[in-house]
Formats: C-alpha cells, structure tokens, sequence
C-alpha cells in the first residue's frame, strides 16, 4: 500500500480524523503531544469484517499484548468472544476490562509460581509451556485447593514461512514439542488438572494467503491428531492467528476471503464431526488493532544539514520503536507517515523525520515526500495501534510517558 492508501481511512472531508473528531481539535483535547490515538468504530468495524469472513461458529480472540490499554482492552472485551493474556498483569487488565476469566488464556512461557497462583485462583486457563510448567500449575491448584484449567500449548513440527515472526516449528521457547506431546499427556492422568485442549501459534504478521491457509490446514491435522489421544472429552481447540497488516509500500492486505473460506470448510469438514461442541479460537492480535491507531508528533526544529532537511519531531523510538525499524525488523523500511494538518497550498518536498532521542536509531521517515512543514506542525505516523507504546523503551532518555486515547 501506498502511504496515501494508509491515511485515506482516516480522511473525513479532506481532513485527517479519529473517530469524528479533527486531528487539530483532538490535539487540543488530549493537551500534550505525543499522543497516541485509538479509533473504536475502525476496531468495531474491523472485527465485524473478520467475523463475516470466518465461519460463524468460529470464536475470535484478541491477544492482548498487541495492546493492553485498558479503555481498549474494555472495548475489545465486548466486541470478541476471547481475550489470551501473556502476564498476570494483562489476566488483570482483562479482567478489570469485565472479561469473564471462562473467556480467557494465559500463553506464554516462564509463568512464575506468583503469576500461576493468580492464574489459578482466577480460573482462567493456562496455557502450558512445558512439563514443568504443568507439574508447577498443578502444585498450585493442590495448595489453593483448586484445580487448574488447562490446556497444552504445542510447538508444531511444521514452520510457516514468510512469517513476519516465527514463533512454531524448530526449537522453540513456546509451547511443547509435538513429538514430546504423547509423554506430557500421560504425565497430565496422573496431575490434579483439568486438560480441556489444545493450542498452536506457528506464526506471525502473514500477509499471504496460501501461506496461512497451508498453516491452518496442517494445525487442524496437528490439534485433531493430539485432541484423539486424550481419554475426555475436548472442548478447547486454539488453532491461532497471525494475520498480518500492511506496513510498508509494496505489501498489499491478507486476503481474508480465501483464509475465511478455507476455515470454514477445515471447521465444517474435519473439526466439528470430531468435537461438535468445542470452543474452536482464532486469536488475532494487530489484525485487530494495528491499523485503527495512529502516533502524533509535533515539530520541534526544522534544520538543514548537508543537502538534507530535517524535520525533528517531540515523539520518537522511545514511543513507537517499531516504526524506527528496530522492533524485529531486518531492513528498515518506512512506517507510513503524514503531516497532519498540511498548510494551505504546502510545496511537497523529500525531508527525514527523526524524534528527539541523541541516537541515529530514532529515525521516524527517511527520505520521505511530504507537504512542506515548519515547527508547530503535526506529524502522523499510522499503523500504530499494535506493538507501540508497550512495545518500546519508554524510559530511554527519560521523557515523559505519551498519552494514549480512545476515541
Ligand atoms: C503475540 C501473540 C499473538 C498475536 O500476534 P499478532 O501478530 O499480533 O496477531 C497471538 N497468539 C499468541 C500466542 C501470541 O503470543
């Protein structure tokens, strides 16, 4: 996608909006800069596409970690059937949300004692790492005197390429590996803990169909072949996500039709004779989110060094450290980025946008094509609604903490 097909969503009669409000008026709101900014109708829309798309008896999830803003988080509670949590303070922001604990999972390795008891005392399920992890949760439930829901998560035997970010398949530090899997079943007879399922997360931030709809077939081989080898009755299938969004100019949006279509018929055909009433997860993370937030600067200081102009912007990598390319990237490339609110009759002009820490890391727009801008300005960076704040070093360099709204 082009830079300009980014901000086009959030273009209402020629002005840059979130929700209804201006870019400018709600700058004033918020009172500070930088800031990031949440849309709800973008978000409510967005899991409304994807429920239409996958088949209905599907129960979408949202992983929190992608954002655990609490506003957000609240939101999104009511909007999805399924919340997974990744630490015991996301289980809290998720309940604090209203979320029944029924309703969520807690993924994720090294689960402390500390992190297991408030799982366990909570009653939400626990997604198990290793054979450890599972005798530890089982420790627990017998001091609480209650019994740990659980359900195993597995590392497949299969990777999925043109993931943005494997996370199954090889070595891993998530989940149990498949082969392992017959061994830690028979240890889970013999615990004190409730098994209800399974769950395989293989990967991340795919943006090709064919890739994910090869993964999810070979999941639901992978968690059909493991749910048989359990004595009881199974009602948790977690079969994953990882949709991707675009980021850059040539990546072009998952097709969620074809991704969709195919659940449905893997649902239908192979899943639900099996286990007609089992709760079947799709989790989406940034699929969910990533495009409906947005990261707003101002301009501090425009200076020209050598032949290049500088925008230098109040915000930066400590905020948003993804869009400076060091959040897993191997090229930097750029995040789409606009001037907010353009001067009238603005001269386009090719400048480099960098925040204000004293590190070349924090480069926001290299080379970029924007309308002219002096200090003062607004500076948007999109697809900023995942993986942002919480996923950047705020206290580098000591600046206060951004804002963040919903709106
Ligand atoms: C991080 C994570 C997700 C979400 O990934 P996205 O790329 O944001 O969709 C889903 N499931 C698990 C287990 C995760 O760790």
């Amino acid at each position: 996608m082009k830079p300009e097909e980014h901000e086009a969503p959030f273009v209402r009669n020629g002005s840059l909006c979130v929700g209804d409000v201006e870019l400018g008026r709600l700058s004033e709101q918020v009172g500070s800069t930088p800031f990031f900014a949440y849309d709800r109708a973008k978000i409510t829309a967005r899991v409304a596409a994807v429920r239409s798309a996958l088949p209905a008896d599907i129960d979408l999830g949202f992983a929190v970690k992608a954002n655990p803003m609490p506003a957000l988080v609240q939101h999104l509670s009511r909007e999805v059937d399924w919340l997974d949590v990744a630490s015991a303070g996301e289980m809290q922001v998720a309940l604090d949300a209203g979320t029944s604990p029924a309703r969520v999972s807690f993924a994720g390795p090294g689960k402390t004692d500390a992190e297991l008891r408030r799982a366990v005392a909570a009653g939400v399920l626990i997604e198990l790492e290793s054979a450890t992890e599972a005798r530890r949760a089982a420790a627990v439930g017998g001091v609480l005197g209650i019994r740990p829901r659980v359900a195993v998560r597995v590392n497949p035997d299969f990777t999925v390429k043109g993931s943005g970010m494997r996370m199954g398949g090889g070595p891993q530090q998530f989940g149990v590996d498949v082969e392992q899997v017959p061994g830690l079943l028979e240890e889970l007879r013999d615990l004190d803990v409730a098994v209800e399922g399974f769950h395989v997360f293989a990967g991340s931030q795919n943006l090709q169909s064919e890739i994910l709809v090869d993964a999810q077939r070979r999941t639901v081989d992978l968690v059909l072949e493991l749910a048989a080898k359990w004595p009881d009755e199974i009602s948790y299938l977690n079969l994953g996500g990882g949709f991707g969004i675009p980021y850059f100019e040539r990546d072009r949006p998952l097709d969620l039709r074809a991704v969709g279509d195919n659940l449905r018929r893997l649902v239908t055909e192979e899943i639900r004779p099996a286990h007609p009433t089992a709760r079947v997860v799709i989790e989406l993370g940034r699929y969910l989110v990533g495009e409906a937030g947005i990261y707003v600067t101002r301009v501090v200081d425009r200076k020209t060094s050598r032949d290049k102009t500088y925008l230098v912007v109040d915000g930066g990598m400590h905020h948003q450290l993804a869009a400076s390319g060091n959040f897993g990237q191997v090229i930097r490339r750029n995040y789409p980025i606009a001037v907010g609110e353009p001067r009238r009759g603005a001269e386009r002009e090719r400048v480099t946008v960098v925040g204000s820490l004293c590190t070349p890391l924090d480069l926001l727009g290299d080379d970029v094509d924007l309308p002219h801008a002096e200090p003062g300005d607004l500076i948007v960076l999109f697809q900023a609604g995942a993986y942002g704040l919480t996923a950047s070093p705020t206290r580098f360099l000591g600046h206060p903490e951004p804002a963040e709204i919903v709106v």
